[in-house]
C-alpha cells in the first residue's frame, strides 16, 4: 500500500521544521544512559501531540496513542550519542561534553544518526496523531536510550515496558547508514550479527626494565594472546560460517624501562550462529588461559563487557513490508541486502514477548557522495549530506510500516 496523500502532503509542509528538529538534537547529544535532556524534550513533544508518555528504563520514553479498536504496533527509535569529537564542519555541529561511567571527560557527538532516528520517530508520531481518520488501533513509540552500549533495551524491559505499555503484535525500527537518501535496505531473516565484547586483564610480574629475568612480562604475554587469537577464525571456524574477531584496544605500562604488572585488551566478536559463537568464546577462554599458563603467569581475568543479540527479521512480516515499501517509495528504492556484521539491541523488544519485528536501513547521502565514498557511522565526519531526503524517506517508511498494520 502507498500512504494517503494527506499524510505525505502534511509531511512535506513540515519538512523545514523536521530538518530544524534534527539539527536541534544533533547539537545536543548525550552519552548512553545519560540522555536526560533528550528524553525530557522527546516527552514534551509527544505529549504535545496528544500521546500518553512515561519515562522507562531511566532515560527511555514510551509514548502511546490509542485510536479506537484495532491492533497494537510498536516503533522503536534509539536516542544516544557517542564519545566522539565531531569533525564534520557543520554549522550545527556538536560541542557537547560528557562523562563516561569511569569518570573520563569526553566530547559527545551524534555520530551514528540517532538524531535522525529521534526526529523521524517524533514526526511519525505527530502525523499519526494528526490523521487519526486514516488508521485504527494503538501506536506505541519506544524512544530507547543506550543502544551503543547494549544497555537500553534491556533497561526498558527490566523496567517492565511490556507491563506498562500495550503489547504490540509487531515491532518496527530503522537505522540511518551511508547509503543513498531515498532508498531503504532490508534483510529477510538474519539482519544483523550477534556481538560479544570481552575485556582481558593479563597478569604478569613487575620488574625493572633491565631485569626481565625478575619479571613475567605481560606485554609479551599479551602479544602472544593477541597473535594466537587471530587463529580462532582462520583455523577453528569453517569457511561457511562468518565470524569477526577484532582486538582494537591494548593498554600496558607507563615507561620504557618499567615492565608493568598487567596488560589490558578488549576483544569484539561478531557472529550469526549460536553454536559458532559458543565455539569462538570457548576458544578465546582456552587460548588466554593456556598462554598465561605457558608463561607461568597468574590467572588472567576475562570479563564480558556487553553483548548484543542477533537481529532476526521475521520473513513473512518483512516480505510483506517490502511490498508496501515498494508501493510507497518505488521499486528501485527498496533493496534487499544480506545480513550486516553490525549489531543492535532492537531485537530484545520483540524477542522478550515472542512477537515478530523488522528492522531496516535508510540512506542519508546523495548518490554522487556515495559513489565518491562517505564517512561511515561512528566516524567524527559522519553526517548525512542529503538529510532532507533521508528524513522524508525515514518518515514515509515508518508510516508505511505502522499504517499498513493499523488499517481501518
Ligand atoms: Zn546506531
Ligand atoms: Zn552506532
Amino acid at each position: 500500500m502507498a500512504l494517503s496523500t494527506a499524510l505525505t502532503q502534511d509531511l512535506d509542509a513540515h519538512l523545514d521544521d523536521l530538518v530544524e528538529l534534527y539539527q536541534e538534537f544533533h547539537r545536543s547529544p548525550e552519552l548512553s544512559m545519560q540522555e536526560h535532556a533528550t528524553a525530557a524534550r522527546i516527552k514534551e513533544l509527544v505529549e504535545g501531540h496528544g500521546y500518553d508518555a512515561f519515562l522507562c528504563g531511566g532515560t527511555g520514553v514510551v509514548a502511546t496513542l490509542v485510536n479506537g479498536d484495532g491492533p497494537v504496533v510498536a516503533y522503536r527509535a534509539d536516542i544516544d550519542g557517542l564519545p566522539i569529537a565531531e569533525d564534520t564542519g557543520a554549522d550545527f555541529a556538536s560541542t557537547a561534553q560528557g562523562t563516561l561511567p569511569d569518570g573520563t571527560a569526553v566530547p559527545v557527538m551524534h555520530g551514528c544518526g540517532h538524531d535522525t532516528h529521534i526526529s523521524v520517530g517524533l514526526e511519525t508520531a505527530r502525523l499519526l496523531a494528526e490523521h487519526r481518520d486514516l488508521w485504527a488501533g494503538t501506536a506505541v513509540f519506544l524512544f530507547q536510550p543506550g543502544e551503543e552500549t547494549s544497555a537500553g533495551a534491556a533497561a526498558m524491559l527490566e523496567d517492565g515496558v511490556w507491563d506498562k505499555a500495550p503489547r504490540p503484535s509487531a515491532v518496527f525500527g530503522q537505522h540511518l547508514w551511508p547509503g543513498v537518501a531515498g532508498t531503504v535496505n532490508v534483510s529477510v531473516g538474519t539482519a544483523m550479527a550477534m556481538a560479544n565484547s570481552l575485556e582481558v586483564t593479563v597478569r604478569g610480574k613487575q620488574a625493572h626494565g633491565s631485569q626481565p629475568e625478575n619479571a613475567i612480562d605481560p606485554v609479551v604475554l599479551g602479544a602472544f594472546m593477541v597473535t594466537r587469537l587471530q587463529t580462532v577464525v582462520s583455523r577453528e571456524i569453517s569457511a561457511r560460517d562468518a565470524v569477526v574477531l577484532t582486538i582494537a584496544t591494548f593498554h600496558a605500562g607507563l615507561k620504557d624501562n618499567i615492565i608493568p604488572d598487567k596488560a589490558v585488551f578488549s576483544i569484539n566478536v561478531r557472529s550469526f550462529d549460536e553454536d559458532v559463537r559458543a565455539t569462538v568464546l570457548a576458544a578465546i577462554e582456552r587460548i588466554v588461559r593456556a598462554e598465561s599458563a605457558a608463561a607461568g603467569a597468574p590467572e588472567p581475568e576475562i570479563r564480558q563487557m556487553y553483548e548484543f543479540p542477533r537481529v532476526y527479521n521475521d520473513p513473512a512480516l518483512t516480505s510483506s513490508l517490502m511490498e508496501s515499501f515498494r508501493d510507497e517509495l518505488g521499486q528501485d528504492a527498496v533493496l534487499e541486502t544480506p545480513a550486516v556484521t553490525g549489531s543492535e539491541d532492537v531485537g530484545r523488544f520483540g524477542d522478550a514477548i515472542g512477537v515478530p519485528y523488522t528492522y531496516w536501513f535508510f540512506g542519508g547521502h546523495t548518490a554522487e557522495s556515495v559513489e565518491a565514498g562517505v564517512a561511515g557511522n561512528h566516524s567524527p565526519m559522519f553526517l548525512p549530506d542529503d538529510v532532507r531526503t533521508a528524513l522524508r524517506t525515514g518518515v514515509r517508511a515508518a508510516l508505511t510500516a505502522l499504517v499498513s498494520h493499523l488499517q481501518t
